[in-house]
């Protein structure tokens, strides 16, 4: 199983892997790592994008997690093999976008529910711009500028952002289930990982998640809410960008 080391250290743009195993699809491989920090598509977060160097240098335009971590190269006539050692070199612009507004959508959910009590239920993040779904009737243009100037004053404070891993069982008793649908996780997973956010005696937000995130809400930079939008029956989808950096 490839050591996902992105789960630790956010912060790292290249690093040395062993290839395990290739899984040619033509034009393109898959290629499995002994270890890797590239992010796989997952919980709204897109897929790391970079290269991988050995023998050539092999652009990675996706990756993908199901039982295992899978690099998709374009490996042309030549690509990567089983045994070879490899660089990994990540597209750091586009993951480090990712990480901001990964951390800016925590925010925005734990606001949310705190001062509307409106659930978050899903998500999209992209390099340029993210949205959230919540369960809420409509906001009005008030309650938006409300919501921006309250993510803005979150980010000017400074909050530290922290992982780690905790037992499922201490996990389903600590978390709020409005936050984190616990028992949606199969049976077999028992560790679970917590990104949390503010002060470690008394947090501002706690949550099951294995995205990437800034470590210091500061570097999340302004938020604009930029829309909202109806989605089902008491479903609103808020949009959002961050500046540039
Ligand atoms: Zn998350």
């Amino acid at each position: 199983m490839t050591e996902q080391r992105y789960l630790e250290d956010s912060t790292v743009r290249e690093f040395d892997a062993r290839v395990e195993r290739v899984i040619d699809d033509g034009e393109t491989s898959r290629v499995v790592l002994d270890a890797t920090h590239f992010y796989p598509e997952g919980g709204g977060q897109p897929a790391d994008h970079g290269a991988l160097s050995g023998s050539e240098t092999w652009p990675v335009p996706d990756v993908q997690k199901t039982d295992e971590v899978y690099h998709v190269v374009e490996s042309g006539d030549a690509g990567p093999t089983a045994g070879e050692m490899v660089r990994g070199e990540l597209d750091w612009e586009r993951r480090r976008a990712h990480m901001r507004y990964h951390t800016a959508q925590h925010l925005l959910s734990a606001l949310l529910l705190e001062g509307y009590d409106a659930p978050t239920t899903g998500n999209q993040l992209h390099a340029d711009r993210a949205r959230l779904d919540c369960a809420y009737e409509r906001f009005s243009d008030e309650q938006l500028t409300d919501i921006e100037d309250r993510m803005n004053e979150l980010v000017e404070a400074g909050l530290g952002v922290r992982w780690y891993t905790l037992e499922r069982e201490r996990a389903e008793r600590e978390l709020d289930p409005q936050r984190t649908r616990l028992e949606l996780l199969p049976d077999s997973i028992t560790e679970v990982r917590i990104v949390e956010i503010g002060d470690p005696d008394d947090p501002f937000d706690r949550v099951a998640c294995a995205g990437t995130h800034v470590e210091d809400t500061k570097e999340i930079g302004r938020v604009e809410v930029t829309g909202r939008e109806t989605r089902g029956a008491d479903g609103e989808r808020i949009a959002f960008v961050l500046e540039d950096e």
